[in-house]
């Protein structure tokens, strides 16, 4: 058993708010939403963070890069959204499998 958090949802041990999955990622809601939404979406396969990506896994980031735009469009945030990668603890990377977080809609912060 992984004993990583992210892995542990990719493989249903630990429940979240699954919003989509196919064979390469998993999308759920972020547990302390930032505003009205904010999805996770994690490949299945463990990367600890983008500094880990090999140039293998170059389709697998342009996938998921795509399926966040379409996500969002999924979620009516026809105004636009973010999407952040937090990467590294000086980066605010709490959980280290690579996720792309995608925030939208009311409550979002102002940026800088
Ligand atoms: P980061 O700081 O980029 O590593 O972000 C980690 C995110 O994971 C935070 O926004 C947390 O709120 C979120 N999170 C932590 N545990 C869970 C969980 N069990 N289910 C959903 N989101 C989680
Ligand atoms: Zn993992």
């Amino acid at each position: 058993m992984s004993d990583c958090l992210f892995c542990r949802i990719a493989a249903g041990e630990v429940p979240a708010d699954i919003v989509y999955e196919d064979e390469k990622v998993v999308v759920f809601k972020d547990i302390n939403p930032k505003a009205a939404v904010h999805l996770l979406l994690i490949p299945r396969l463990h990367v600890a963070s983008l500094r880990e990506v090999t140039p293998e896994q170059d389709e697998l980031l342009g996938y998921m890069l795509r399926l966040t735009a379409k996500l969002a469009a999924d979620q009516g945030l026809d105004e636009g959204y973010r999407t952040i990668i937090n990467t590294g603890p000086g980066g605010g990377q709490v959980i280290f499998h690579l996720h792309v977080h995608l925030l939208g809609g009311e409550g979002l912060p102002g940026f800088g």
